[in-house]
């Protein structure tokens, strides 16, 4: 009875995930959320043909490019991964993973399953798998409307890990990775960087966490890598960075990032400090769970970015990057990508407030667009564009643009092609979650246009004042 329900699920839930594909959606959550319902005990069924081990990816920022990462390198090695790579990091979406990737009869083993999940999610899914090994990227402020506090999601986290035989794998440079403790089941190894030259001392971003999580107090910083990750430490009670394991070294940011981690030096295609902490994350999983350093080395070399990380498309000669922003942290690192590059630009704004970016917009108001304007970063143009265009343009009316400058359209495709209008060789692209596939589609549409011919759009949209 049990094995007919199971195969129930699964047959219900891949025809569910063909049927979404067909109706061009990505389905990555209602087919699982159905097999689930069939069967409730289909993911733990599941997860028990896993061979080796499993592997949870949570935190607020990196998850996808750093789970996407470890990914390469286990295939790199040549094991079979369960991974649900679409970014559905709920218990639905991970069924929806299992479901997809295995056989009908639901038998299929596979050596490692990496499941990014949500950081909310993760005491479900401590009852459903029996991971070995959790990663967590970091702590920051996101999406506060829908989770709460931070520390609400740390004891959580931290009741759920109890009597768990699990190894921990921390950020040493987050002041929030000592609220968690190595205790008899339970081992902790950090990464973190040593001093580097992009390193500040002062530090006007917006900060979670700066308060000691022992004793309260306020943080002494000596060095800021980027937020609130740097080198700290408690005047009251002596609290400070751990010893790190996996130690970032000889970091070089320019249009790719290199680092050394122990012996072993990485270059990857992506840029930005925060993906070099993706890729130190990754590097510190996998070697965790003992994969070579020519696999690490070799897949971080190949992965390229994924849809809203960096992508780029060639419009018109022109170079467009697509950005997903969801919180301040993640803007301020966009930003300044943004204000590095010293060609003229466009940026692109899309501001949606459905369920799935936040209802509560007011994170913008969060972020670092203080000193965008200065003439030193080039901006030409900036659009602002989805439901909540206006909100987004005021708020860039206060950094300091000329409203001249600014322009509302709400209207994705207009917008993008007024960003593409104007005399500039790069255009930013960012975007909040529910507006980048339709940016992606629209960007790709007219990349293949523009090999055939130039573009030519009239310029639509107001002028803020
Ligand atoms: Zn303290």
């Amino acid at each position: 009875m049990k094995r007919l329900k199971i195969i129930l699920a699964i047959m219900l839930g891949k025809l569910l995930i063909r049927l979404s594909r067909l109706l061009g959606n990505q389905g990555s959550n209602f087919p699982g959320a159905w097999g689930l319902r069939i069967y409730p005990g289909l993911l733990r069924e599941m997860a028990s043909r896993i061979r080796r081990e499993i592997v949870v990816v949570t935190g607020t920022n990196g998850k996808t490019t750093t789970s996407n990462m470890i990914a390469a390198v286990l295939r790199e090695q040549g094991y079979s991964v369960i991974h649900n790579r679409a970014g559905a990091n709920m218990l639905p979406g991970i069924a929806t993973a299992f479901i997809e990737q295995n056989n009908v009869l639901g038998l299929k083993e596979f050596d490692y399953a990496l499941l990014e999940t949500d950081e909310a999610t993760i005491p479900a899914l401590l009852r459903e798998v029996k991971p070995r090994m959790m990663l967590i990227t970091n702590f920051f402020r996101d999406q506060l409307d829908r989770y709460g506090e931070l520390d609400r999601i740390i004891t959580v986290i931290n009741e759920s890990l109890k009597d768990q035989i699990i190894k921990l794998i921390l950020n040493g440079d987050d002041p929030l990775s000592l609220c968690f403790t190595s205790s008899g089941a339970q081992s902790i190894a950090y990464f973190g960087f040593e001093p580097t030259r992009y390193d500040v001392l002062d530090n006007r971003e917006s900060r979670e966490g700066r308060f000691c999580v022992c004793c309260g107090s306020e943080l002494d910083y000596s060095r800021y890598h980027y937020a609130q990750l740097g080198e700290y430490s408690c005047q009251n009670c002596g609290n400070r960075n751990p010893e790190i394991e996996f130690k970032g070294q000889d970091l070089e940011l320019t249009d790719k990032i290199i680092l050394r981690v122990k012996d072993l030096r990485l270059e990857s295609p992506y840029q930005g400090f925060y993906n070099a902490y993706n890729i130190l994350a990754a590097a510190a999983v996998a070697k965790s769970l003992g994969m070579s350093d020519e696999a690490i080395r070799n897949a971080i070399h190949d992965y390229r970015p994924r849809a809203g990380r960096m992508e780029e498309f060639s419009i018109d000669s022109k170079r467009v990057v697509l950005i997903l922003v969801k919180n301040p942290i993640g803007l301020n690192q966009s930003l300044s990508a943004v204000k590095d590059d010293i060609n003229p630009k466009s940026v692109f704004f899309a501001l949606n407030d459905n369920a799935a970016d936040g209802r509560d917009i007011s994170w913008i108001w969060d972020a670092d667009l203080e000193n965008l304007a200065l003439e030193e970063h080039n901006i030409r143009k900036v659009v602002c564009s989805g439901i909540r265009s206006g909100d987004i343009a005021v708020r860039f009316k206060y950094t300091g643009f000329d409203t001249s400058l600014i322009m509302i359209e709400s209207d994705l495709e207009a917008g993008i092609c007024d960003a593409l209008n104007c005399p500039v060789s790069v255009i930013y692209v960012l975007s909040t979650y529910t507006a980048l596939f339709d940016c992606r589609k629209i960007l790709l549409k007219l990349q293949k246009r523009s090999g055939q011919h130039p573009l030519i759009q009239p310029v639509r949209g107001q002028v803020v004042d």
